[in-house]
């Protein structure tokens, strides 16, 4: 985080070309510096904390929303933006003065009443409502963020898609901690990261539901899943606190999604290190989305009966993933790579395929499979989840592996997870901590696997 700050800095910078005195204010940048990305998330601000209160009506799909976030300045700032699309703005304050405000496209930029000077801790609270329109078709990930269902709603929104229902800075760069207030008719249930406050409570025919999630979270792991659910609760084995819920058109499946979920997490928490979060999980709700996210806590599987392979997927990316976030989107292989390694380390646990074995057959395909010219270490922005992100992605672990050997390889995921808990992470700190516990150069491995448009041999 350290790091990316003080790349914000000189990209907020540049334009102005001299450098500014210390008491010198300006407009945050409109993006946070990734350059594949450049409006997503914004400069000029560190969040600590959101607090959500929405309220959602499914029969009319209207959405009221309050948003309160908590950040610090980076910069001394005269304006800064929130990422926030198709909802309308009615009211904006810092620090409980009015402040003004435009809202144009995605990006909703905030000029407070006094500006804010660098290292300053502020509050800013939008009040906004209208019908979430949903993210489509950018980086091939079909439908996402805040999907309207017949019951309630369907929330899921990597890579960009928080913007589609709060006001936020919507990177994975910037992590904050999230409390929910989910308001809705009386006999749905609002399904949010973290924990239960309190039990939910009802007036006016209308329930509030309150969850927390302490640790820290990318904005697009954050959910706010609305609709006709059945649940069940307790722990794992390991005693991990577990919550599954599915739609009622998947009832046979929750004994299963909870009792796996539970088994999968002690599982993984033995391979990787302490379980990061305060419970695991799952939802299952009747949308097809035709793709299943691993958000906190609670991994949203979309319109099916998710197996014990995409659950052990899911369930993996609570470490890598969440836990450790990505500080830029081109190292997307971090999550997806690392997820669908943990499938094939699940296949081996089982008895089943062994990691070996998978590898062997990915590799034989012929050299002009796509995942070949694809480089997995730098994902495209307009394919970002391509295959070979997942699957090349996993080869390149699996390779590693065999250079190092399994008691190194394994000491390295346990050191990976347990240096950069909570934080933010790049392919680079990774190819570093790998070299110092193996004690050898492996960037010719690396480089190989992650970064040429051919089969590595
Ligand atoms: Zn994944």
């Amino acid at each position: 985080m350290a790091l990316f700050a003080a790349l914000i800095s000189v990209l907020a910078c540049s334009p102005v070309g001299e450098p500014h005195q210390s008491n010198a204010y300006q407009a945050g940048a409109p993006g946070i510096g990734d350059a594949d990305f450049p409006t997503d998330g914004n400069g000029g601000y560190d969040v600590s904390h959101y607090g959500l209160a929405i309220d959602y009506t499914p029969a009319t799909k209207h959405l009221q929303g309050v948003t309160t976030v908590q950040a610090s300045a980076t910069e001394g700032l005269s304006s800064f933006n929130l990422d926030l699309a198709g909802l309308r703005v009615r009211e904006v304050s810092v620090d409980g003065s009015a402040a003004t405000f435009t809202h144009k496209g995605e990006e909703l930029t905030v000029t407070p009443a006094a500006p804010i000077d660098k290292h300053d801790r502020f509050t800013v609270k939008v009040v906004y409502d209208g019908t979430p329109q949903p993210a489509k078709d950018s980086a091939n990930l079909g439908t996402y963020g805040f999907i309207p269902t017949a019951d309630g709603a369907f929330v899921a929104s990597e890579p960009n898609g928080s913007k589609t229902w709060f006001p936020s800075n919507d990177h994975p760069a910037d992590k904050a901690t999230f409390d929910f207030a989910i308001t809705v008719p009386a006999g749905v249930t609002a399904l949010a990261n973290g924990e239960l406050t309190g039990r939910p409570t009802t007036t006016g025919g209308k329930t509030t539901f309150n969850w927390s999630e302490r640790h820290p979270m990318a904005t697009y792991l954050a959910t706010a899943t609305v609709g006709k659910f059945q649940l069940r609760q307790g722990a794992s084995p390991g005693g991990i606190p577990t919550v599954a819920a599915v739609d009622p058109k998947f009832a046979s499946v929750l004994d299963k999604l909870y009792t796996d979920s539970g088994k999968i997490t002690d599982y993984w928490s033995t391979v990787f290190g302490p379980y990061p979060f305060s419970s695991t999980g799952g939802v299952v709700d009747d949308y097809s989305a035709g793709y299943a996210l691993e958000n906190q806590t609670k991994p949203l599987y979309g319109g099916f009966d998710p197996d014990e392979m995409i659950m052990a997927h899911e369930l993996a990316h609570q470490w890598f993933g969440d836990s450790l976030s990505i500080k830029r989107w081109k190292d997307l292989w971090l999550n997806e790579g690392f997820a669908t390694y943990s499938e094939w380390l699940w296949s081996e646990h089982m008895g089943k395929r062994s990691a070996d074995e998978i590898f062997k057959t990915v590799h034989a395909r012929p050299a002009g499979d796509p995942i070949w010219s694809y480089p997995p270490g730098q994902a495209k922005p307009n394919d970002l989840f391509n295959e070979s992100v997942y699957t090349r992605g996993a080869m390149t672990l699996h390779a590693l592996r065999k250079s190092i050997g399994d008691p190194t390889f394994f000491e390295l995921l346990k050191t990976w997870t347990a240096r950069h808990r909570y934080g933010n992470v790049t392919t680079e700190d990774f190819v570093d901590l790998s070299e110092q516990l193996s004690g050898k150069n492996l960037d010719p491995l690396f480089d190989a696997w992650l970064f040429q448009p051919h089969r590595p041999a």
